[in-house]
């Protein structure tokens, strides 16, 4: 119900009970009068028969009563009179006229009280009034009643009835009410058309007022509202212009930025609020991820990271991702479809090996196969899958492509996948510097652990890992045989030849013992011309006949260093863990100990670590 109807029932129910009041008062106010009125005409008159009949009485004319009557009634304008006689007076000058002996019952009642009776009565469908006077002895006065009627003084002589029209009072009553009445409604119309009036300034401002609010729920704030007046509704109206355009100019601000850090075109006719709202909260979710990435310890945990957002916040379930190896200019598939990769699933595998056939990773920006199906040759989806589109983003590292995401979809999914796409780019934007940093750290770590000179593991790396070596010896109940070795007379070669010549028997030495041995083997430079070899699930036999291999290659070994070749021979000591030693580090000292016996003893041999080696008390 609005304003104005409200109003109008308002000032209409006013009306109305006022109305009813009025007509009820004027009503009650007019009955009363008019039956006052009518007692004092009928009193007056039945005073007036009294006298007459009195004086007719005295003048012997009372014969003539009758005629008398009906002049009365001509002359104050009553209906009817009409007299009747008690019984006293019957029974002393007989019944008189027909009339006056049949007593109704209102004229018996006031005969036996002495009391008059008046009231508006009904007769024959005819509303008038009736008044009936009792005529009482008196002894008062001369003449008086008691002269001529033998009845005791204050008994009632007889009675006079007359009736008289109200019509004509009562037309008067409607035609007064009626005309109040009538100026009542009129005031209560004028009054709710003048208030109808000075509230439509209300009620089309609060109508403009909703219908700007809806237009802003529906993200268009350009509505302005028209000012009709000048006062406080006036001011609302002002006030909510004012309003409305602080909203549509912050919030093209902020959409712009927002587009602007998404890349995401405005879509003609879309509601600003909504689509401002989306973009925040997907700016604030990759706010999120990139947290998320930036406290993960490896590079893969960030691409399950990436791939599982891409399954949950862009429901994509078809999807690729590729590293780029760069040392080794290969590509390596990842993940495929939320699951680690086995090769490719939606790309030719040549991509693999010769990742100039990937498009994205040859131009490095996005290619889009919605746009242009046909873009990239090496899109191979499976044909049993049916039609798919794809989009391939690159995730730029180091200033060249260093990841790839590929998302696929079906020909009816492309319109979901193109809008999604700014928000994954600035996923994608912000996942770029942590893998970078990921990749560089992974890189720096790998270099403090590895000998650059022969690309060998140092010593660092065996003390990092040798937690899990023994932890993996221990849980298979296994032995890992321990070898020390250490080129013989090598000074020599640095005091004779110059020290790159030694460097370079060097290298020649840690090939030959990558060589020797399996590649689950771990060999690792650890002094000068020192090397440690442990081989895992070994025991010290078998170890001795890998030492005695590898001695008798080293023997053979020919290393050239200009016009002269360089032959050096090796010894090498060996021990068993847990076998001899329960603990790691001493076992690698039993092993020295087997070395330092197999220089002692001529050098160029294999020595077996045996307990009568550990002369001192030293504790390790
Ligand atoms: P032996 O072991 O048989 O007792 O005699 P050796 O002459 O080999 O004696 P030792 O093992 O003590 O000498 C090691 C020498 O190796 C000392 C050092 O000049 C040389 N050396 C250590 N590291 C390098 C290196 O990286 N490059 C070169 N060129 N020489 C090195
Ligand atoms: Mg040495
Ligand atoms: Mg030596």
């Amino acid at each position: 119900m609005n304003l104005n109807t409200k109003v109008t029932l308002f000032f209409s129910a006013i009306a109305v009970s006022l109305l009813a009041v009025l007509v009820a008062i004027s009503l009650y106010a007019f009955r009363t009068f008019s039956i006052a009125s009518a007692t004092d005409h009928i009193r007056s008159a039945g005073e007036l028969v009294r006298v007459a009949l009195t004086e007719s009485m005295i003048n012997g004319v009372i014969d003539r009563r009758e005629s008398f009557l009906k002049r009365i009634l001509e002359v104050q304008g009553l209906r009817s009179a009409r007299v009747v006689r008690s019984p006293e007076v019957e029974r002393q000058f007989g019944r008189g006229l027909n009339l006056e002996s049949q007593a109704d019952a209102i004229e018996r009642q006031v005969m036996a009280s002495g009391k008059p009776s008046f009231g508006v009565i009904e007769e024959d469908g005819e509303t008038f009034f009736r008044g009936t006077i009792p005529y009482i002895a008196t002894a008062h006065g001369t003449p008086n009643c008691l002269q001529c009627h033998q009845v005791t003084e204050g008994s009632v002589l007889g009675t006079v009835t007359m009736t008289m029209s109200i019509d004509g009072l009562r037309d008067k009553a409607v035609l007064t009410v009626g005309g109040i009445a009538g100026a009542v409604t009129l005031f209560a119309v004028l009054l709710v058309l003048l208030a109808r009036r000075m509230l439509r300034p209300i009620s089309n401002t609060a109508a403009a007022v909703e219908a700007a609010v809806q237009k802003a729920l529906d993200g268009d704030f350009k509505t302005q509202i028209e000012q009709r007046t000048k006062d406080e509704i006036g001011q609302i109206a002002r006030d909510m212009n004012r309003l409305l355009a602080f909203l549509d100019s912050g919030l093209n601000r902020i959409g712009t930025s927002v587009a602007r850090l998404t890349e995401r075109p405005a879509t003609p006719g879309e509601n600003l609020l909504t689509a401002t709202i989306d973009m925040v909260e997907g700016l604030s979710k990759a706010a999120h991820f990139k947290q998320a990435i930036e406290e993960d310890e490896t590079k893969s945990e960030i691409y399950t990271r990436l791939s599982s957002t891409l399954q949950k916040e862009f429901g994509r379930q078809e999807f690729s991702l590729y590293e780029i190896l760069s040392h080794k200019k290969q590509m390596k598939s990842l993940i495929v479809d939320g699951r680690p990769a086995d090769g490719c699933r939606w790309c030719d595998p040549e991509i693999l090996v010769r990742p100039e056939a990937c498009r994205v990773r040859r131009t490095g920006h996005p290619v889009d196969g919605i746009d242009n199906p046909e873009i990239c040759y090496a899109f191979q989806p499976p044909p049993e899958v049916g039609p798919r589109r794809h989009v391939c983003f690159p995730i730029i590292q180091s200033g060249a492509v260093g990841s790839i995401v590929q998302i696929v979809c079906t020909p009816d999914e492309e319109k979901k996948l193109h809008e999604c796409a700014p928000l994954l780019q600035v996923y994608l934007r912000e996942t770029a510097p942590v893998l970078e940093t990921k990749r560089l750290m992974e890189n720096l770590r790998d270099a403090t652990l590895r000998d650059p000179m022969t690309g060998l593991n140092n010593r660092r790396f065996l003390e990092e890992y040798v937690d899990t070596l023994i932890a993996g010896v221990q849980r298979k109940r296994a032995h890992a045989a321990i070898m020390m070795l250490d080129l013989d007379f090598f000074k020599m070669v640095n005091d004779t030849y110059g020290h790159d010549a030694g460097d370079t028997v060097i290298k020649a030495l840690a090939g030959v013992l990558k060589q020797a041995v399996r590649a689950s083997d771990l060999v690792i430079r650890y002094g000068g011309e020192e090397f440690l070899i442990i081989l895992l699930d070994s025991n010290a036999e078998h170890a001795c006949l890998i030492g005695e291999k590898i001695r008798g290659e080293v023997e053979a070994m020919k290393v050239q260093i200009g016009g002269t070749v360089i032959q050096k021979t090796i010894s090498i000591g060996i021990a068993d863990f847990p076998g001899d030693s329960a603990t790691f580090w001493q076992a690698v000292k039993f092993a020295d100990l087997a070395l330092y016996q197999a220089k002692e003893t001529g050098r160029n041999r294999v020595i077996r670590f045996t307990p009568e080696m550990w002369t001192t008390d030293e504790d390790y």
